[in-house]
């Protein structure tokens, strides 16, 4: 079966309902917790020219790196100028994606929903869901 980007954005909000029934997350989390299973619910689809959320992944590196590299031309800290390097970096590698490869595996989905385990563990398993949720929609899973 193949959805759309709305078709993966309604698998994603029942994804995200189902998982705050069985694993509440507390009141303050709430909003973020739906943010991040949505986003990680159309993320595989990055690896498509063509779709929504590389566009909007695209528009947003590009903005992180011309922002990191403006505070590296005021401030001189390194750090800037690694980090606008990375965002070109990662930029760069999306255009090297195989549409329903890499991107559409579960090891992506761990790999890439792993920093947020170190940031909130509930937040990785809503992260992890919502990439999962869209392996089983394309029938990758
Ligand atoms: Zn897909």
């Amino acid at each position: 079966m193949e959805l759309n980007f709305f078709g993966h954005l309604v698998v994603g909000f029942f994804t995200f309902l189902v998982l705050n029934w069985l694993l509440p997350l507390p009141q303050d989390t709430v909003v973020l917790g739906f943010v991040v299973t949505v986003f990680f619910a159309l993320l595989p689809d990055v690896d498509s020219d063509i779709s929504r959320i590389n566009n909007f992944i695209e528009v947003a590196l590009l903005v992180f790196a011309m922002y990191c590299f403006y505070e590296f031309s005021l401030s001189k800290a390194q750090d800037f100028f690694v980090f606008g390097e990375t965002g070109l970096g990662v930029l760069l590698a999306t255009k090297f994606l195989k549409h329903r490869g890499w991107m559409h595996t579960v090891q992506a989905g761990l790999l890439l929903s792993l920093p947020l385990y170190f940031f909130n563990h509930l937040l990785f398993w809503f992260a992890f869901a919502g990439f999962l949720s869209h392996l089983v929609v394309d029938g990758k899973l």
